[in-house]
């Protein structure tokens, strides 16, 4: 049987008789969704590829410091306290994918997912370039270990594994600004162990997932096609076969004999299994295998314009629209959906946009007794901890407010902090025994010199009982 052919006991076409895996030659269909798609897909490679050399200011677009727990994304640094924003960005994402799937089905699946656009943009374009068309790669894989079946299999291996360590870095390059990376992997694996280490293992994963794995990620593995059934639904724009006008399936028949019911405009050719990146048959209804790439489509048009029967028999439409019912694409679930996501997303530009403040600041009591009394004077001990928030490296004013007679010591009136740096500095402040009339709020007034913008952080100074 032909790996993408479906079985006659209805089993999906990349299963065997004992449930093991038929390697899958998805045939060529060219069209017009393949060719807006390989243009989605090469602008999306050129932008995953940019981004590591985008720089915000001094850093780039992205990045991820891990260890020191810094983050940099499109101008704007965020540190460990700072992941609730991380919750609502994925809440936005989430809520806006849920939004898209409601809407047009598996459409990221199909057009953005980096599992199809690496596929089908990079790994089976240089497949199909050194071994050929379909049914010559299930010829070569058929055949004996010949010097050609040698050769193409080393040189197709050989550039899989080149582009999985390119990629394999790029990755890497959201973690080690590009230009540090750079020079890490000039100056060789000695005294980079562990990112050597992370380099091979990803690229090792990438080659694996991307020369081998394939679609078994998307049927297997994802856990968003497995969720497709609950978030699509009969209104929900997705691409099915037209039951009513392609069945009966039979040949095209010029001249149709007396008494024969004619067929439908299905020719039943098995032209949209061959095609189809998982094995699947679009003619059985929407299965959780299907990734919605249209290349099905394309390749069903294509044989319709040569049986000269209107295009469209597969195509995108919601079930509701198959049936030749009133189509309904605005649901007011689209609205809740989308909805959600906007709101998740208002909370995350408007914290960064107005409410968020460049650095933060705390006055927290030292630890210890909370007092001493040292001869004719009471003292308190504070400690403040002060976080620059910028992207880049400021410089802020401290100043201290008491109660005329306390005297204050502050050993940093003046502070230089890198971005997302911190710093953790001790306040002494002590009163006459004599003149203690009971406890009082310590004022520490910061000012951001590069905004301007000023904060004051309260501690309250606490002392022995007043004796009346
Ligand atoms: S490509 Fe079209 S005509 Fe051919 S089997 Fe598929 S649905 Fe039928
Ligand atoms: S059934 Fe059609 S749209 Fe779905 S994965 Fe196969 S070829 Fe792509």
């Amino acid at each position: 049987m032909n790996a993408t052919s479906p079985s006659s006991e209805g089993r999906p076409g990349f299963l065997d008789a004992s449930g093991l895996r038929l390697k899958i030659h998805p045939a060529d269909a060219p069209g017009r969704f393949l060719r807006w798609r390989r243009i989605v897909y090469a602008l999306l490679i050129l932008h995953y590829l940019a981004l590591p050399f985008i720089k915000n200011g001094q850093h780039p677009a992205i990045h991820l410091d891990i260890e020191a727990r810094r983050f940099y994304l499109a101008g704007q640094a965020f540190n460990a306290q700072d992941v609730w924003l991380l919750v609502f960005l994925l809440g936005a994402f989430a809520f806006g994918l849920v939004f898209v799937t409601s809407l047009a089905g598996r459409v990221w699946c199909g057009w953005a997912c980096p599992q199809t656009v690496f596929l089908e943009g990079v790994y089976r374009r240089i497949e199909r370039l050194i071994e050929g068309p379909a049914t010559q790669r299930q010829r070569l894989d058929a055949g004996p270990w010949s010097w050609d079946r040698v050769w193409r299999k080393l040189l197709k291996q050989s550039l899989f594994v080149a582009v999985s360590l390119v990629l394999a870095h790029w990755a890497l390059a959201f973690f080690v600004p590009a230009p540090q990376l750079a020079g890490i992997v000039l100056h060789g694996p000695a005294g980079h162990a562990t990112l050597f280490g992370w380099a091979m293992g990803l690229t090792g994963l990438i080659w694996f997932n991307f020369a081998w794995f394939r679609e078994q990620f998307c049927v297997i593995l994802c856990p968003y096609g497995r969720l497709q059934s609950v978030l699509i639904d009969r209104q929900s724009v997705i691409i099915g076969y037209d039951g009513k006008r392609g069945e009966p399936r039979g040949k095209a028949l010029k001249v149709l004999p007396a008494g024969v019911t004619p067929p439908g405009d299905c020719i039943d050719c098995g032209r949209c299994v061959r095609v189809c990146p998982t094995g699947i048959d679009i003619r059985k209804g929407l299965q959780l295998e299907c990734i919605g790439c249209a290349q099905c489509i394309d390749a069903c048009d294509e044989v319709m314009d040569k049986v000269e029967r209107p295009r469209g028999l597969i195509r995108y439409d919601s079930l509701v629209g198959f049936e030749g019912g009133q189509k309904r694409i605005v649901r007011p679930r689209l609205f809740a959906y989308a909805a959600m996501s906007v709101l998740a997303l208002g909370a995350v530009v408007l914290d960064v946009s107005t409410v968020r403040a460049p650095f933060e600041a705390n006055l927290l009591r030292a630890g210890g007794t909370p007092y001493a009394l040292d001869g004719g004077l009471i003292r308190d001990q504070f400690e403040l901890h002060l976080v620059n928030k910028h992207v880049e490296a400021a410089d802020f004013q401290l100043s201290v407010q008491a109660p005329a007679g306390t005297s204050v010591v502050l050993p940093q009136p003046e502070v230089h902090l890198g971005s997302l740096e911190s710093l953790r500095t001790p306040i002494l402040v002590a009163v006459e025994r004599k003149t203690w009339g009971g406890p009082f709020d310590v004022e520490v007034h910061l000012r951001d010199r590069a905004t301007g913008q000023e904060r004051v952080v309260t501690g309250r100074f606490i002392g022995p009982p007043v004796v009346r």
